[in-house]
């Protein structure tokens, strides 16, 4: 069962705001595990799964994958992994799955503490989605302006394929952002009831959002979440 210390936060926010590269600071500097479905969804298509073979032309055209697929995949991942404390990293994404995660996390007594709703303007979303590539092998993320990799084309840190996400291609940008605002925002609304959700500036450079989400994960209404 996952102590009283434990951090259990969800990173929320629109397609290219940063989620994945925050999780990744906020696991190393906080010890918890990533869960990432969107992560869990590319392995499932690279190894060529069930719920892979169903999951990606879903993904290939920056729609959402079905609700019960996905809360399968992650509360699974928060049962094996998240007992010492966990961030979600895309997830949830509609009200559906915030629903089913709040009653599973009621039932095991672990309610999430914060949920942080990144934002930044939709002009550097849709920057940073379309200059995103990303290992074929190891995931690593780049970015051809701001952090290309030494050798064009190669992962810097397994020499494996840099390549574009399918979903990073300007047609499923666009159906990202539009299923973001149809599907995704209203899970604002759902935690906006709720002392738990705090709104943090993703615009600027990753170091800078990553002392931002710092700051919050350290209060939440006076208290500290851990
Ligand atoms: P991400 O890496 O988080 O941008 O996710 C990539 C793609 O995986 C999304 O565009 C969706 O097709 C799918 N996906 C990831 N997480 C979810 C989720 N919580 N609900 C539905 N689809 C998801």
């Amino acid at each position: 069962m996952a102590g009283d210390q434990a951090i259990r936060m969800a990173l929320f926010g629109p397609p290219g705001v940063g989620k994945g590269t925050q999780a990744v600071l906020v696991e190393n500097a906080e010890g918890i595990a990533h869960i990432s479905t969107g992560d869990a969804l590319r392995k499932a298509v690279a190894d060529g799964t069930e719920v892979g073979l169903k999951a990606k032309a879903y993904m290939d055209r920056g729609e959402l994958v079905p609700d019960d697929v996905v809360i399968a995949i992650a509360l699974d991942s928060i049962g094996r992994e998240g007992r010492s404390g966990f961030i979600l990293d895309g997830f949830p994404r509609t009200v559906a799955q915030a629903d089913a995660l709040d009653k599973a996390l009621a039932e095991l007594g672990t309610p999430l503490a914060l949920v942080v709703n990144l934002q930044a303007p939709e002009d550097e979303l849709v920057r940073r989605l379309s200059g995103r590539r990303v290992c074929a092998r190891c995931g690593v993320n780049y970015h051809i302006e701001s952090k290309p990799p030494a050798v064009p084309g190669k992962c810097d840190q397994c020499g494996g394929d840099v390549i574009q996400r399918e979903d990073d291609r300007p047609e499923a940008i666009r159906n990202r952002l539009r299923v973001y605002e149809e599907k995704t925002a209203p899970v604002i609304s759902y935690y906006a009831g709720n002392s738990v959700l705090r709104n943090v500036d993703a615009s600027g450079a990753a170091d800078m959002v990553f002392e931002r989400v710092e700051a919050v994960l350290k209060t939440v209404n006076g208290q500290s979440v851990r």
